[in-house]
């Protein structure tokens, strides 16, 4: 138990309680979430209680409403499902039903209730919120509780987080679990995209989503389908055909051209205009009596709600646990209860009534066949991903051709190391290109590629088939930078005609911009637009919260470190040392920390002394003592590769043996380049396209500029916040970048590692405000 548990509430005086249920279907991240807000209640002075099976513990009271200490949730993060329970209760729906929840809330003395649910579950939470106050006078008046009881609990608070696999409510943009069932669904149909290959069959692969297709056009952009169907856009034909003659031409367009696989994604909800249901069923049929293709039906069913959490599910719901517990304390009787989200990458807090509203709008807009109006409501991305999706999917996307003066000879060069999404981002602008009329250039094996050996060529349609999935850099990388000769680079440039450049790396990606924008005073080459596209694990990049790759890393770096856990907790006393990548940045120590529960993290921002070292060894110590081996007690410190020269991962691990006296044991492991990732995560491949496809139409959009002058036509493309936004390179590394140490100035993820200083338990989150 933390030390942080027996401190009061500065606020009241009392110990505020705090319970959290879980409710609806059950999604990977709701335990990251249960521990988040159990943690964090008790580091901020509170008593945290669980009620177990959903509403339906409310309902019943007893043994189902427990309090839960420090310990109870230990290993928790990695673990999928509820352990907690979730159940759908019809008498939470009824007023006895709720009149029955709210006496056995003030029974247990609980003033506050964190759900994490859907969105019928956030609805039944609004509606207990709004009814309470005459709950508690009824259940006065009938003699079920006394005045004095019902006294200190006058009003109840609430906060809400989302937790649904199918992603399905607006005003978020992803909701706990999407991504984690994302994952399995790419897995799978990663799979299958191997057996059709091989048999030139077509596979129908039908994923959940009942009133949202979220999951179905994810999907489809990760794993590169070829059509999707989705609740909020049903199919419509072209000018005189149905959809079906469409699909069917189409299909057999792309095997005449040489595709020998032909996978098709469909929603469970997916409708067609009259909201009749498209089954799998159904496309089957036409491709095997039209096209007389060997066709197979796939359902996913609930392998997509299971399995263990994606590291970005642990971050989201383990922010929004935080976030809750914040909310729930600075709440007043007159503040709407919040609804948790995320929009890009910031947790936000939102009227609850309002979200659920917008989502309710959603099903009522498509009841309406006001599909235009389904796509608006879902989140601003939504329709830019299905746009995206059809963009680079079907070749000869009519509307799309621009006029001629307008398009672009487009070069596409990979600098740096190899990161996850980089594959997917070149086929999505490439393809992108091919649609608007660009031609689209790969320059391969990056600068000295081009300099020494003028490895360039035009990219057509199918040169890109099957790169969403695929790690490494198709088209090759190199470090070096276009310094190695600035001249032969602007010849090249200028005799291949480069009319537009997309850069896709990490920091030497950066840097590559930034000497082409700095010498185009020199060279008239290089006075074209020209855009860099973050692409590294280290997360390094000025100007971007979030590179390509970086999410597939700490995936890596999670499952990696599930498997160490398990060999520290199976011996009950050891510690494990391990050392992580991201160069002089702490960025993927410190979310690496946050997703697997480190006990500490060390960072190269911070560096390591031997006061740090200290400290974390007397954690450690108090920890296994209070522990007495009962507990799945395996600790894992998380150890950036040049946090500090002289405290290595040797080192720190030789110190804490020696330090532990034999109390407990200490162990390096050092998962490498493995943290390269093999096969990129969704989330890097949906990424990859959004953002290539952003990226090509901000060279679009320069393309008219007077180059030599508007240093806006250089930039790089990023993350900030809730925006995506192009940030010239100029000012990046004039105001943003520490060119020493190769990371932006300011590590916006600086806060998140006083977070597993609080979750870990070695800091009180009082003491740190
Ligand atoms: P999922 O997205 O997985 O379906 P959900 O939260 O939307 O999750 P629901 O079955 O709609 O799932 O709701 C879960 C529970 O929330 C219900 O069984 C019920 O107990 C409660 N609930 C839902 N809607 C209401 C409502 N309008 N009033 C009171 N309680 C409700």
């Amino acid at each position: 138990i933390s030390s942080c548990d027996s401190t009061a509430n500065p606020q009241t005086g009392n110990r505020k309680k705090i319970g959290v249920l879980t409710s609806g279907g059950d999604s990977p991240g709701m335990n990251a979430a249960v521990r988040a807000v159990v943690r964090m209640s008790i580091a901020r002075g509170c008593d945290a209680f669980a009620i177990y099976e959903g509403y339906d513990g409310l309902v019943r009271g007893g043994d189902l409403i427990k309090q839960l200490y420090w310990d109870d949730v230990r290993g928790w993060l990695s673990e999928g499902g509820t352990l907690i329970g979730t159940a759908r209760c019809a008498a939470f729906r009824s007023h006895e039903g709720r009149l029955q929840a709210a006496k056995h809330l003030v029974q247990s003395g609980i003033d506050a209730l964190i759900v994490c649910g859907g969105d019928g579950s956030l609805t039944g939470a609004d509606l207990f919120r709004s009814e309470w106050p005459s709950l508690i006078t009824e259940l006065v008046n009938n003699g079920s509780l006394t005045k004095d009881q019902v006294e200190p609990h006058k009003f109840l608070t609430i906060a809400g987080m989302v937790g649904s696999i199918d992603n399905d409510m607006s005003a978020t943009d992803v909701t706990i679990g999407a991504y984690s069932s994302l994952h399995r669904i790419c897995e799978a149909v990663d799979s299958i995209g191997a057996t059709a290959f091989s048999h030139s069959r077509a596979f129908i692969v039908e994923v959940m989503g009942r009133h949202c297709g979220w999951l179905a056009l994810t999907a489809g952009i990760s794993t590169g389908a070829d059509f999707v169907f989705i609740p909020e856009r049903p199919p419509v034909g072209s000018a005189g055909k149905t959809w079906e003659d469409d699909m069917c031409d189409s299909i057999q367009r792309r095997r005449h051209r040489g595709k020998r696989e032909t996978i098709i994604i469909v929603a469970e909800g997916a409708i067609d205009a009259e909201l009749e249901p498209i089954t799998p069923g159904y496309i089957k049929e036409l491709l095997v009596n039209r096209l007389s293709i060997d066709t197979r039906v796939t359902t996913l069913g609930h392998t997509q709600r299971g399995g263990v959490p994606c590291a970005f599910d642990r971050i989201l719901a383990t922010l929004q646990g935080v976030e809750a517990v914040e909310a729930v304390l600075s709440s007043t009787p007159d503040t709407p209860s919040p609804m948790i989200g995320m929009n890009e990458n910031k947790v936000t807090r939102k009227a609850l009534v309002d979200a659920v509203n917008q989502t309710k709008a959603v099903a009522e807009a498509i009841g309406r066949k006001d599909f235009r109006r389904a796509m608006e409501l879902r989140n601003t991305e939504f329709e830019a991903l299905y746009d995206a999706f059809k963009i680079i999917t079907l070749k000869d996307y009519s509307t799309m051709g621009l006029p001629q003066e307008k398009r672009m000879r487009i070069a596409i060069i990979h600098i740096g190391a190899p990161s996850g999404g980089i594959n997917a981002a070149t086929r999505a602008a490439a393809r992108y290109c091919l649609n608007r009329g660009h031609t689209p250039l790969a320059i391969h094996n990056g600068i000295p590629g081009l300099v020494r050996h003028e490895s360039i060529r035009e990219l057509h349609w199918l040169d890109v088939d099957g790169w969403t999935l695929r790690g490494g850099s198709e088209i090759g990388t190199n470090r070096d930078l276009p310094e190695i000769d600035y001249g032969m680079t602007a010849w090249l440039f200028q005799k291949h005609r480069i009319d537009a450049l997309l850069i896709i790396g990490g920091f030497e990606a950066f840097t590559a911009l930034s000497q082409f924008e700095s010498h185009r005073y020199a060279y008239p080459a290089f006075r074209i637009p020209m855009v860099c596209l973050p692409a590294t694990i280290s997360n390094n990049v000025p100007g971007t919260e979030y590179s390509l790759g970086s999410d597939t890393c700490l995936n890596a770096l999670v499952n990696y470190c599930d498997v160490i856990r398990q060999s520290a907790s199976a011996s009950r006393r050891r510690v494990f040392v391990v050392e992580v990548q991201g160069g002089n940045c702490g960025y993927v120590a410190t979310l690496g920390g946050l997703s697997v529960g480190a006990v500490a993290v060390y960072t190269p921002e911070e560096g390591i002394n031997l006061q740090m070292l200290q400290r974390d060894i007397d954690h450690l110590r108090e920890g296994f003592v209070s522990d007495k081996g009962m507990n799945r007690a395996g600790k894992l410190i998380l150890r950036n590769e040049r946090a500090s020269a002289t405290y290595t991962t040797e080192v720190i691990a030789s110190i804490i043996r020696d330090e532990a006296k034999d109390r407990f044991d200490s162990r390096t492991a050092v998962p490498g380049h493995a943290q390269q990732g093999g096969i990129p995560s969704p989330m890097d491949r949906v990424r990859a396209t959004r953002l290539a496809v952003k990226s090509i139409q901000f060279l679009e959009e320069k393309y008219d500029l007077e180059f030599g002058k508007d240093e806006s036509s250089a930039a790089v493309i990023g993350i900030r916040g809730s925006n995506i936004l192009f940030t010239p390179v100029s000012r990046l590394m004039t105001l943003e970048t520490d060119k020493t140490k190769r990371r932006p100035k300011d590590a916006w993820w600086g806060q998140f590692k006083g977070l597993v200083d609080i979750l870990s338990g070695r800091v009180c989150a009082e003491f740190t405000d």
